[in-house]
């Protein structure tokens, strides 16, 4: 028996999919599951992330959505193009640019929301939802409006007894716009890990982190997750980076 509004939910441990969690509850969503996917990045923090706000998003909401990590990596070396799961070092620059090109993993999106699909229909979840937004648009086609309608549709008619459909309600919003959302949810972006190099702390200067520092920057806020020292450091290397 379907429950119409249960949701299964991709979650990178990001700001924009963390956001998204908080931003579904808030909509009388029930999130049943949030699946992180291991498709073989260069480094695990993004999945500790991800775990560590499952939790919050628990203990806040006395809810208890299941965090599973789907392991993926066996087929990193038949999608290895991109520079974040195969040899090319992480460009650093801003996602606009040819060099983010590489940072692309073929077909990524559509393999992640195929499998959430099944599993929502498994777990008569009546959707499925992922955090694309606008600022993707420039080098990620899959995070495009038109990406996204074409995939709802084929998901539904491909699933026609169990139907799915597929939700992206930021995909017209900035990341600046996620964030001011998020910031009215009080979400713990402390918790949140965006940058593309798995070191101990954000390089601040990949296309990612260069992303990040804007959404809060735009919304006059400092970044959670850095000392008021790195966030002196992510403010000078953005202007660096935008002035080039
Ligand atoms: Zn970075």
């Amino acid at each position: 028996m379907y429950t119409m509004n249960e949701i299964v939910v991709i979650l990178s441990g990001g700001i924009d999919s963390t956001t998204l969690l908080w931003y579904l509850q808030a909509q009388g969503y029930i999130l049943k599951e949030a699946l992180t996917f291991n498709y073989g990045q260069r480094h695990s923090k993004e999945l500790v992330s991800a775990k560590s706000v499952v939790k919050q998003f628990n203990d806040s909401f006395e809810q208890n959505l299941i965090h599973r990590i789907i392991d993926i990596s066996t087929i990193k070396d038949l999608i290895s193009a991109g520079s974040l799961t195969g040899d090319k070092s992480v460009p650093k620059d801003f996602y606009d640019k040819e060099s983010q090109k590489t940072t692309i993993v073929p077909n990524r999106n559509a393999i992640m929301l195929s499998i959430a699909v099944g599993r929502a229909v498994t777990i008569n979840a009546r959707y499925v939802a992922y955090a694309a937004h606008a600022s993707d648009y420039s080098v990620y086609p899959d995070c495009r409006p038109e990406f996204i309608d074409k995939f709802d549709e084929a998901m539904y008619l491909g699933n026609l007894w169990t139907p799915v459909n597929i939700l992206a309600p930021f995909k017209t919003m900035s990341k600046t716009q996620v964030v001011t959302e998020g910031l009215k949810l009080n979400i713990p972006y402390e918790l949140t890990w965006s940058c593309y190099e798995g070191k101990e702390s954000p390089c601040l200067e990949c296309g990612t982190c260069l992303e990040r520092t804007e959404a809060f920057l735009e919304n006059q806020k400092s970044d959670p997750s850095l000392t008021s020292e790195q966030w002196d450091k992510a403010q000078k290397l953005y202007r660096k980076h935008k002035s080039e």
